[in-house]
């Protein structure tokens, strides 16, 4: 049989998506320390509000989001008019991939961005263009060096997904002041809530006509199962993009979680002072064991090995004590192990493990 159904350009240039892995055979106890999920999971108070909303299961949800977009508002001090809601940050990156570019165009990303930017950018045919960070923190000028006329978006996580690093407040200002302003910069800050003093780039996406800023409510808000982001930027880029947005796209019940989640500030603040205490701990535990890594501003520590091989041996070694960190090759660091900062007792699990492996090598 001929297959003479064909799919659209850039669509076999996607790899096909490998997750995480969250068992292991002969652990019940898994510590899984893999995906920058919260610690403390879910806000009770989102989880009280979404089984109110599930009495209303029959019912359409609202297709406007005007209650979340409002609650975002008044938390970030940001016009709701300006901001867009969808599944996953993911999608609003999407939604921006897909409205501002095609077939021919030019998306950079830098080295060690996240891994779904390059999907992203083929699903829209447009064409990933890959630019060098410096010693894991990403290099301004690399990514002006790599514009074109035919670079249409610049994705930018700040801080980094898998390195931790921030790229200063001044560094992005140059960025988007020096980008031509026919580039939109997009500025994913999924991690903004984890780096102390850091608006996420919620001023630049206010003042700028060609910046957008996206959040989530995956990582500091625990709802990385209901999956829920959104993006906020001028506000006729993200009218754009409300026009490909499905009218139903977030249910009520993601809607209602989290709508209470934002409102819940002392939650927010609760998680970000368990992190920063057990980011401290970590990285000096890693530094005193002699396992480089770098100053973190996120929800996870990158620890380098001296290659890919040792941090492979240090990977197996974790799993045969029940602990699952993730390896971030295909982020450009074969030497490197991503372990998400757990509370007081995942984290002292980890730092045991690691100092009985160094004790054996
Ligand atoms: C986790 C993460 C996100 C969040 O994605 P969602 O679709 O909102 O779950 C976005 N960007 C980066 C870099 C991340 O690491």
């Amino acid at each position: 049989m001929t297959l003479r159904i064909t799919p659209q350009p850039g669509i076999m240039d996607i790899a096909l998506y490998v997750g995480g892995k969250s068992a292991l055979a002969g652990h019940d106890e898994v510590l899984k320390l893999s995906s920058n999920e919260n610690p403390l999971g879910a806000p009770p108070s989102a989880q009280l509000a979404l089984a109110e909303a599930a009495k209303f299961l029959h019912r359409y949800p609202p297709t406007d989001h005007a209650a979340l977009r409002q609650a975002i508002g008044d938390v970030h001090g940001l016009d709701p008019a300006r901001i867009i809601c969808g599944v996953g940050s993911d999608e609003v990156l999407q939604f921006v991939c897909q409205a501002f570019s095609g077939p021919g165009d030019e998306i950079i990303y830098t080295e060690h961005g996240f891994s779904m930017y390059p999907v992203l950018i083929h699903m829209a045919g447009a064409t990933p263009v890959c630019v060098p960070e410096t010693e894991r923190r990403v290099d301004v000028d690399a990514i002006l060096a790599g514009v074109t006329d035919k670079t249409r978006i610049v994705l930018l996580t700040n801080p980094g997904n898998p390195t931790g690093t921030i790229l200063p407040e001044g560094e992005l200002e140059r960025l988007a002041e020096a980008l031509p302003e026919t580039v939109l910069l997009v500025i994913d800050g999924a991690y903004t809530e984890y780096a102390e003093g850091y608006d996420g780039g919620a001023r630049l996406a206010g003042e700028r006509p060609n910046v957008i800023m996206t959040r989530t409510f995956s990582k500091i808000y625990g709802l990385g199962g209901l999956r829920i982001g959104w993006g906020y930027g001028p506000q006729e880029l993200i009218e754009v993009l409300t026009r490909i947005r499905q009218p139903f796209n977030l249910s009520g019940v993601q809607l209602a979680a989290a709508e209470a989640a934002v409102r819940d500030r002392d939650w927010v603040e609760t998680c970000a002072a368990l992190n920063a205490q057990q980011r401290v701990r970590l990285v000096g535990a890693l530094h005193q064991l002699g396992i480089a890594c770098d100053d973190s501003q996120t929800n996870f520590v990158l620890a380098r090995f001296a290659d890919g091989a040792e941090a492979e041996a240090v990977d197996q070694w974790l799993q045969a004590d029940g602990i699952i960190v993730r390896r971030v090759s295909g982020y450009g660091f074969p030497e490197g192990l991503r372990i998400t900062l757990g509370d007081e007792e995942q984290t002292g699990r980890v730092i045991a493990a690691l100092t009985k492996w160094k004790e054996g090598v």
